[in-house]
């Protein structure tokens, strides 16, 4: 798990750039002199280390995105392993639960292209949402279809809650504040969270996390420069909030239903 999320964390990073620049050619190489990267060049983590951050040619720095997102995606996905909801249910060979954590794989992904680009640019990829909503649909099919095979029914009040509470709120104060106090991408990118929690209070949850995680780490930012008023990228926040809340979510509904 390690060594594939390491590796899909470089593809990550690498399609960062390339909807950035819309560059659609076949080999990776280096933005300063167009240095094509070898085979060596290439290995996850090993070769950021071994060159030091810096391009082998013209040795300009190549930044620490690349291997912060190969470390994190590699960690993302051991933990995905480790602390998947319904352990034991997934001992056995399950299909459907397969099925769904390849798709949350993916997820996790689009996931680490969206936290790169709004980290960079505050900026996130509509076509890209677009794209994880689809697959955040499939994931959603299967839960339902697991639902109702092994208790003939779904909660389906709590799964439009869900939407309410995540998208339908970012939404309206995106709406209402006129992109003042969220952005346009990110009720967007709320979409595919919702569907794939499925459940009010996990939607909640999400939310409340996002914007404490938010809140602790720009406000002593906002302070340092002493700004009243500052545009900050909200998505990351609300990966890592989903996330946690996906991981974390047989104790919140725990603890929910004291
Ligand atoms: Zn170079």
């Amino acid at each position: 798990m390690f060594i594939f999320g390491a590796a899909f964390g470089s593809f990550a990073c690498c399609q960062v750039w390339r909807i950035r620049k819309k560059d659609k050619s076949k080999w990776s190489h280096c933005m300063n002199c167009k240095y094509r990267l070898q085979w060596y060049d290439n290995i996850p983590i090993l070769s950021w280390l071994m060159l030091g951050g810096k391009c082998r040619k013209c040795r300009k720095k190549i930044g620490y995105a690349e291997i912060l997102a190969e470390v994190g995606l590699a960690l993302v996905f051991v933990l995905s392993f480790l602390l998947w909801p319904g352990q034991e249910a997934s001992m056995r060979l399950d299909v459907a639960e397969g099925i769904k954590f390849a798709l949350f794989l993916l997820s996790l992904i689009i996931f680490t292209i969206l936290f790169i680009y709004d980290a960079k640019w505050k900026e996130l990829p509509v076509s890209l949402m677009l794209v994880e909503t689809v697959i955040a649909a499939a994931f959603w099919g299967v839960c339902l279809w697991q639902s109702y095979t092994t208790t003939g029914s779904y909660d389906w009040l709590s799964f439009v809650l869900a939407l309410v509470f995540l998208p339908g709120l970012y939404y309206l104060m995106y709406r209402v504040s006129g992109e003042n106090w969220v952005g346009g991408g990110d009720w967007i990118l709320c979409v595919p969270l919702a569907i794939m929690l499925g459940n009010a209070w996990l939607a909640a949850s999400c939310l409340f996390i996002s914007n404490i995680i938010g809140s602790v780490t720009m406000l002593p930012v906002a302070i340092a420069k002493k700004k009243k008023k500052m545009t900050i990228p909200f998505g990351p926040f609300l990966i890592i909030g989903f996330l946690l809340t996906y991981f974390l979510q047989g104790v919140i509904l725990n603890f929910m239903s004291i």
